[in-house]
């Protein structure tokens, strides 16, 4: 594919990093034409994987060396260290910091040198769906921000690399670092992550409780959310009202508000108010440099959960969702009773 017209042409680009975001960004780049080096632990998890894929692998100081763009796509909580050790004593002047997420930067957690353009795309999307996307010809919007210019390219940078994996062909946004750090921990946290499953577990524990069988209670909280999720995603509520029964939907108007109520939004403000002050960051990194102990425990809790004992025995019975289902692999169901 022609490159000529992207800003990026003639740079070499680093990615550290080759999971999620990390491959899907080094193929799309790679396929639009431009130089990518992928920086990794030599024989860590995913060194193969992009020894396989093609690439030109090197440790993540190499990478980074004669590098014009460094693309930081390892986990947020390496990121510090990787920076100290690898980017900030490698890295060529005048060169650019691309990062995913602004968490580290937004907090303080790396303070990148004052002779480096400093900026940021993320996708609004996985990284399957980002390469999915592209491989189809079209992209995943993107969201972009520029933290420190000082070349003078720092947006130009910026949007070629968007292009680069695909999001200039759906749609390229705006906002600052302290904008995409922020809404993007208050929506995992408040409403996709947090929420939904809290959410999820609440009424499935109310079904149980009440005497009802643990199957039905999973179908009825768990398994629907995809049904309405998916008329969300196409469509927003004009489709989900759309589609559900007029039952539904009264029940929706006099029950949903009931459920979730101006306290809980009064609760959500509370967590926004952590996010902002610096509260959740601090504490998470506290609890990542202890050794992650509430983090280890907490999610031994939610994995022993009963509606996760259920859920793995009826998934079991959806065929559609096993990955390339043999045929022979899944039993013929017997009739209950
Ligand atoms: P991931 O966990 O899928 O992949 C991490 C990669 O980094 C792996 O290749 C791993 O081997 C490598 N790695 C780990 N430690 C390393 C180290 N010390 N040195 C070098 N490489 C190391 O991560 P991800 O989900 O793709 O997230 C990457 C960035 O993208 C994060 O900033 C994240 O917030 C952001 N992001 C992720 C998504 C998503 O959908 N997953 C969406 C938008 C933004
Ligand atoms: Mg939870």
């Amino acid at each position: 594919m022609s490159n000529a017209s992207n800003p990026l042409a003639t740079s070499r680009i680093a990615v550290l990093g080759y999971g999620s975001q990390g491959r899907a960004h080094a193929l799309n780049l790679r396929d639009s034409g431009l130089d990518v080096v992928v920086g990794l632990r030599p024989n860590g998890p995913t060194w193969h994987k992009a020894k396989a894929d093609g690439f030109n692998v090197a440790e993540p100081a190499e990478a980074v060396k004669g590098a014009d763009l460094v693309a930081v796509l390892t986990p947020d909580m390496v990121q510090p260290t990787l920076y100290r050790e690898s980017i900030e004593p490698n890295i060529k002047p005048g060169a650019a910091l691309l990062f995913a997420h602004g968490f580290n930067v937004h907090f303080g957690q790396i303070k990148p040198r004052a002779d480096i353009d400093v900026i940021l795309v993320a996708p609004k999307g996985p990284g399957a769906l980002v390469r999915s996307e592209y491989e189809r010809g079209r992209g995943v919007p993107c969201i972009w921000a520029v933290h420190q210019d000082v070349s003078g390219q720092a947006e130009a940078k910026t949007k070629g690399y968007a292009d680069g994996i695909g999001g200039g062909r759906a749609m390229i946004i705006r906002t600052d670092f302290k904008e995409e750090t922020e809404t993007d921990l208050f929506g995992e946290q408040a409403v996709l992550c947090g929420g939904a499953s809290e959410l999820v577990i609440k009424g499935f524990e109310t079904l149980v409780e009440a005497g009802y069988q643990p199957e039905i209670a999973y179908y009825e909280v768990m398994h629907e959310l995809k049904l309405i999720v998916d008329l969300f995603y196409d469509g927003g509520l004009a489709k989900m009202l759309q589609f559900v029964s007029e039952t539904a939907q009264y029940g929706d108007y006099v029950s949903g508000p009931r459920v979730v109520d101006a306290g809980t939004k009064a609760r959500m403000k509370d967590v926004l108010t952590d996010i902002q002050d610096g509260t959740f960051a601090r504490n998470w990194i506290a609890e990542y440099q202890a050794g992650l102990p509430n983090y280890k425990r907490l999610k031994q809790a939610d994995l022993e959960h009963p509606i996760e004992q259920v859920g793995a025995k009826l998934r079991a019975r959806m065929p559609w969702l096993q990955p390339n289902p043999a045929p022979a692999a899944v039993a013929p169901l017997k009739k209950a009773g």
